[in-house]
């Protein structure tokens, strides 16, 4: 059995588990969170719990109501990142102030390890005397009715806000008589990101169609490897700024491991809505996958492996000598990502805040998510990473992304093989196979679909009338003929 079948396997055994994120105890939570409404409400002499259908408590102070305490997961269970919903014990005033809003538990795995106690605790305080009657927005807190997001947490950030204002305006809804002032039917989350990313939707939808322009035509677009080459290094570019420091789209394994974890559940979309670039990318990932395999990601559309890419050109155009494993290592340290790969899956079987620690094998949140801003061992992981690359063509593509190793499974049910072939590859002519810089052509002149990167570089040697022998020789017998047809006239001139 391949390791990419016995891969798939273990991660198809995620689907069959029923109860594959465990969660926390709840009775410990409560006995905290009463102790925290009590300090919240000094003056309180008596609260009241109210089970149905808006699960709450009242707090008063006498007859009169000082105010409710709510969790937001049993009013608004809205999942996040991990699949579950974040628990936030949210106080409000009768009148739609919010008192506090403190995170209690959660399996987010950019909170566990990321983003630390400090910026969660900055998140949470801007709500403090703000009023839930008009709502409240992640645009920036200068604007009205307004927060802050948390950089590098976008989706946990909405998911947070949307649940905790929507419960809070569903239990002052349920307490309307003490309510003064008519309550405003909010957007779903999901709709809103969308409203506010409309820019970013445009500029990525134009990518990808440039993009599959470029493939569709790929025959012509490779014949000038000069112009190609340009081409394919602005990609990049537009890659690694817009899509990854822009736009933080960098798909991540823990985005698989969620919905793998979403289908185990009550399966919803919003979740993935959230994020309107991310859904997107994944989309076209599943369509391309399917039409030219793994590639068209990671050679093209993959944050990290275009900064890899652009450094290991920057470096060949230093001279920076390049160093390549011996084959026989270079084959075995192949199977190192499906170790990895497999040994998350594990993981993920027993709960997703412990595979998310593991999966900071991707250095993905530190160079792309956190833009390189948290702590220097990530960091130095990361530049690392991106050093090797500059010597050894996408060190960490090849061998250690388990990503990668995940979306290979495609090579399984890629439909069509539009990469060219000649019968001379690999028996009279190796050239592609040695500028194949990911090293997926074998000996025999074979494209392992499982390894290529859809870099097309191999197709600018296939039509290149100067480097592939077989349209070397085409070229040669076109000239001489030209050559006659030009000598032919002449003589007959002279006559
Ligand atoms: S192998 Fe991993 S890092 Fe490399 S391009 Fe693919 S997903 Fe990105
Ligand atoms: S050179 Fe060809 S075989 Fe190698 S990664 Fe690029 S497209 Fe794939």
């Amino acid at each position: 059995m391949k390791a990419t079948h016995f891969a798939l396997l273990c991660l198809l055994a995620i689907l069959v588990h029923p109860d594959c994120y465990a969660r926390d105890s709840g009775a410990e939570q409560d006995a905290v969170s009463l102790k925290l409404v009590a300090d919240l409400f000094p003056d309180a002499t008596r609260t009241l719990p109210v089970e149905s259908p808006i699960p709450h408590l009242i707090v008063f102070d006498g007859k009169h109501i000082l105010g409710y305490s709510f969790f937001t997961d049993l009013i608004t269970p809205i999942p996040a990142y991990s699949g579950y919903p974040i628990r936030t014990l949210v106080s409000i005033k009768p009148d739609g102030t919010i008192i506090e809003v403190r995170i209690i538990s959660h399996q987010e795995p950019i909170l566990v390890i990321g983003v630390n106690d400090e910026i969660l605790t900055n998140f949470t305080s801007q709500y403090e005397g703000m009023s839930v009657v008009n709502g409240i927005r992640l645009a920036g807190k200068n604007r009205p009715n307004s927060v802050d997001g948390i950089s590098g947490a976008t989706i946990t950030a909405m998911v947070l806000n949307g649940s905790a204002v929507k419960a809070a305006r569903l239990v002052l809804e349920a307490h309307s008589d003490s309510l003064d002032t008519s309550l405003t039917d909010v957007d779903p989350l999901w709709l809103t990101a969308w409203q506010g990313e409309k820019i970013e939707i445009v500029l990525l939808i134009t990518g990808l169609t440039i993009l599959v322009l470029m493939l569709l035509f790929q025959d012509w677009v490779v014949v000038n490897p000069r112009f190609f080459n340009y081409l394919r290094i602005a990609f990049l570019v537009y890659t690694v700024f817009f899509i990854g420091f822009y736009c933080l789209a960098q798909l991540s394994i823990i985005n698989a491991f969620t919905f793998i974890s979403m289908l185990t559940k009550e399966f919803s979309w919003d979740i993935f809505l959230l994020d309107p670039v991310v859904f997107i990318l994944w989309g076209f990932v599943a369509l391309s996958i399917l039409l030219w395999g793994r590639g068209i990601f990671c050679g093209w559309l993959c944050p990290f492996g275009a900064i890899q890419e652009l450094m290991n050109k920057i470096a060949h155009k230093l001279n920076i000598r390049q160093y390549e494993f011996p084959l026989m290592v270079h084959e075995r340290l192949l199977a190192l990502k499906y170790v990895i790969l497999m040994a998350l899956v594990g993981l993920a079987l027993n709960s997703i805040p412990t595979v998310a620690i593991f999966s900071e094998v991707e250095p993905f949140k530190t160079a792309i998510s956190l833009r390189f801003q948290r702590e220097w061992y990530f960091s130095a992981y990361a530049i690392g990473l991106i050093l090797i690359s500059t010597f050894n063509t996408k060190f960490y593509c090849r061998y250690i992304c388990p990503l990668g190793a995940l979306l290979s499974f495609s090579s399984l049910f890629k439909i069509f093989s539009w990469l060219r072939r000649r019968p001379e590859c690999g028996t009279s002519c190796h050239t592609c196979g040695n500028n194949c810089s990911v090293g997926a052509i074998n000996n025999k002149g074979e494209i392992d679909e499982s390894e290529c990167h859809y870099c097309l570089e191999c197709q600018t040697s296939y039509w290149d009338e100067h480097h592939c022998p077989v349209m070397v020789s085409k070229r040669e017998r076109r000239e001489r003929r030209d050559k006659r047809k030009v000598l032919i006239p002449t003589a007959e001139s002279d006559d």
